[in-house]
């Protein structure tokens, strides 16, 4: 979500006359998109701005803005406690930057802030055109070589309130797209290139069931079916689900839709019923591991991962006990697992029975162990098997890299003579598997497929 929200920043910002630097010191404006999900991700947030106050001593024109979920929960306390911040900007009102920065340098200094949240969609249908505006750069800029792979998203906000999370609380209510729009953008990033699409929003599951703008008659499960027959989208993906709401037709889609990816990221959480009904999660680990059946039936391919959250409040051995025991039944591909933190707003950040640091260290750290070596079991898995690879880019020592469409990375030597580019379609033989990726060898450069 932040990922794609900083995508847009900077289509915005590029027109406008902005080009993006690597170098702190050669920016002449700064924007924090800023994530409050863990109270880790936050503090980053607080440090980093404390670094770029002294930056901005040292170059007194420097612009700095925060955008993202700080910005949306803390903006009023950053608008008061940090004067070297020039602008402060809410999740809903990206879209004004470039009219928040007019102001600002108009204004010469005085800070702009937009932290509204509103109940309609916020993202303006056609934002991806700002791509084709790029040949109206100023002189010496060059567009941005654009991406073969694309998030889209097709939903914002959340009303799920589980009981630990901010993002209702910064993303504001669920609103789902209208699906023209999304047809719409992705029939133009897949004529500008793109061929990997991933449908975003915090619970896809529910698309279309809680909102005023979409067509409420087609739901999550008919909008893939309607992305996929889009010509040119060669690989298609979706990100985050809700076990909730997983409906047996969006499982069948993984057996009816050739370029859905086999690759399904399914949080569950916690392995203990107890957890999940204190998390307001609204489902059981037996239903869950139902669904993992289900998805295997109709797509024995599916590398399957997942969020796990250790330490909830209230979590005892016991519990814990249940999330080992779910790994060891699912044996995930591969999951994220955090240290349960206390988010204001939130319910469970009032629960007693709070569980101790060292606790949450220790269980976080006997979870990952265990994980890394279901990975590694799962990746040899592969060893021998011939998988299809997209080009992402090139590494060290002559090596390029790829994904699978089960979203494995996978290294690969570069053949003398053969010439292979970002996006290229390619067959690789698997002879490497270690936790984290692949390594094999370029059996066939497949045909373009226009
Ligand atoms: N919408 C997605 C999750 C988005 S947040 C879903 O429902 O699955 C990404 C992950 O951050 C969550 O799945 C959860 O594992 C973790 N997370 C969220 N709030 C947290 C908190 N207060 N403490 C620790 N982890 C948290
Ligand atoms: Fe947060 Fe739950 Fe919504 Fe996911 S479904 S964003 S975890 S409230």
């Amino acid at each position: 979500m932040n990922e794609r929200d900083s995508e847009i920043i900077e289509q915005l910002l590029v027109p406008s006359g902005f080009i993006p630097v690597s170098d702190m010191d050669a920016a002449d404006l700064i924007i924090l998109n800023t994530c409050s999900i863990r109270a880790k991700a936050e503090q980053k947030v607080y440090s980093l701005l404390g670094q770029l106050r002294r930056q901005k001593s040292r170059n007194p024109n420097l612009l700095i803005g925060v955008t993202g979920c700080v910005a949306q929960q803390e903006g009023n306390r950053i608008q008061r406690k940090m004067p070297h911040v020039d602008l402060v900007v809410g999740t809903q009102q990206i879209y004004r930057i470039p009219d928040l920065i007019e102001n600002l340098t108009a204004q010469s200094g005085n800070l702009a802030a937009e932290i509204t949240l509103s109940p309609a969609f916020a993202i303006p249908p056609f934002h991806n055109l700002l791509y084709t505006n790029t040949a109206a750069l100023g002189p010496g800029a060059s567009p941005a070589p654009l991406d073969f792979k694309k998030f889209v998203t097709i939903m914002q906000g959340c009303n799920n309130y589980c009981s630990y999370c901010v993002v209702p609380f910064t993303r504001g209510r669920e609103i789902s797209r209208p699906v023209a729009d999304i047809l719409e953008e992705v029939a133009l990033l897949v004529s500008q290139g793109v061929k990997e699409i991933t449908l975003l929003g915090q619970n896809v599951n529910s698309y279309g069931q809680t909102n005023a703008v979409a067509d409420s008659s087609v739901d999550f499960s008919d909008l893939l079916h309607r992305v996929a027959e889009i010509k040119g989208v060669r690989r298609l993906r979706f990100t985050t689900s809700n076990p909730k709401d997983l409906s047996d037709e969006l499982m069948r889609c993984f057996a009816e839709i050739d370029t859905l990816c086999p690759q399904f990221h399914l949080p569950v959480q916690s392995g203990s019923d107890a957890v999940l009904k204190a998390m307001n999660r609204k489902y059981t680990i037996s239903t869950y591991l139902q669904q993992v059946e289900s998805l295997l039936r109709y797509q024995p391919n599916l590398a399957l991962s997942t969020d796990i959250i250790v330490g909830f409040p209230g979590e005892t051995e016991d519990d814990f006990a249940g999330t080992m025991e779910l790994l060891e039944k699912v044996r995930f591909h591969s999951s994220f697992s955090f240290k349960y933190s206390d988010r204001p707003g939130t319910r469970s950040a009032d629960f007693a029975d709070k569980v101790a640091e060292e606790t949450k260290s220790e269980r976080l750290q006997r979870f990952q162990e265990r994980q890394d070596q279901i990975s590694l079991e799962r990746n040899r898995e592969y060893l021998g098997r011939t998988m299809d690879v997209i080009i992402e880019g090139t590494g060290k020592n002559d090596l390029l890299h790829g994904r699978t469409t089960t979203n494995h990375i996978v290294h690969f030597p570069t053949e003398p003579g053969t010439r292979l580019d970002r996006g290229d379609e390619i067959k690789v033989t698997i002879n490497q598997a270690g936790q984290h990726s692949l390594a094999g060898n370029v059996i066939a450069k497949e045909d373009d497929h226009d």
